[in-house]
């Protein structure tokens, strides 16, 4: 039962993309085809069926594209930028869409997304050796009583071993990799922006992941999310396996 949950969890994304492409095919077809009953179509009529036509023919042919990246690297960049903006910027909404109509549980979707971006995002790293490396985490891995400042710099942490931060600090010292811990968005964006890294590995929960990767679409962005024993936004944890998986994959 937990294969197949897995399984559903990764392919719902893109069946939820392919099914609202197809549903939008058949709609533009059908209306299509009535308009075409009655005698010749108005200028208006023509004007209206050919944009849709070539929006059509844009969504579909990017979703190939987008399908065909977690597979193949796609080698010029700007198609590469273009597959990656339309899965941040088009195909998530259009399954968010999809799936609020269908009362799909958000978490699912978002977690489907995620394993989607991170195939994109290992295909198109794939034999590419990274020197500039952010780990990205959330402050919520902090032990709520320990008073180090560990937003400065991760560096700061006395490995107590109270929470995850200990391991990570560890572990980015063995890979000489940056990590930087992030209150919000708004820092995230500056750290990013400061550091102008290569690849971003980012720790966080469903909704600050999908925010973060959509935010740094221009980005690679390999996501992992938390894991929240004590509820949202306290003590959370991580699996240190994922984020020492990513970064020997990265470097
Ligand atoms: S491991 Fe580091 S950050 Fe965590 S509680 Fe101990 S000193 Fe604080």
């Amino acid at each position: 039962m937990k294969e197949q949950e897995q399984y559903l969890s990764v392919i719902k994304f893109p069946a939820f993309v392919s099914i609202t492409l197809i549903v939008l095919s058949a709609a533009y077809f059908g209306l299509l085809y009535h308009a075409l009953q009655k005698p010749g179509l108005s200028n208006s009529e023509t004007l209206i069926f050919g944009f849709l036509l070539l929006v059509l023919l844009f969504l579909v042919g990017s979703w190939a594209l987008t399908l065909m990246s977690t597979h193949l690297r796609i080698k010029p960049r700007w198609l590469q930028r273009l597959s990656k903006w339309s899965l941040t910027h088009v195909f998530y909404s259009l399954a968010r869409f999809l799936g609020a109509i269908t009362f799909t549980q958000p978490g699912t979707l978002i977690e489907s997304f995620l394993n989607f971006n991170n195939e994109t995002v290992l295909t198109d790293q794939q034999d590419v050796r990274n020197s500039n490396i952010l780990i990205l985490l959330p402050h919520c891995l902090q032990k709520e009583d320990c008073n180090i400042r560990i937003t400065t710099d991760i560096i700061n942490c006395e490995e107590c071993g109270g929470c995850d931060i200990a391991t990570i600090k560890k572990l980015v010292s063995a890979q000489a990799v940056d990590a930087a811990v992030a209150t919000g968005g708004s820092l995230a964006r500056k750290l990013i922006a400061d550091k102008q890294p290569d690849v971003i590995v980012a720790v966080a929960c469903h909704r600050d992941l999908v925010e973060g990767v959509r935010d740094a679409w221009n980005y690679p962005v390999y996501a992992v999310l938390n894991e929240r024993p004590k509820g949202p936004c306290h003590e959370t944890t991580v699996n240190l396996a994922s984020i020492e998986f990513a970064i020997k994959r990265f470097k």
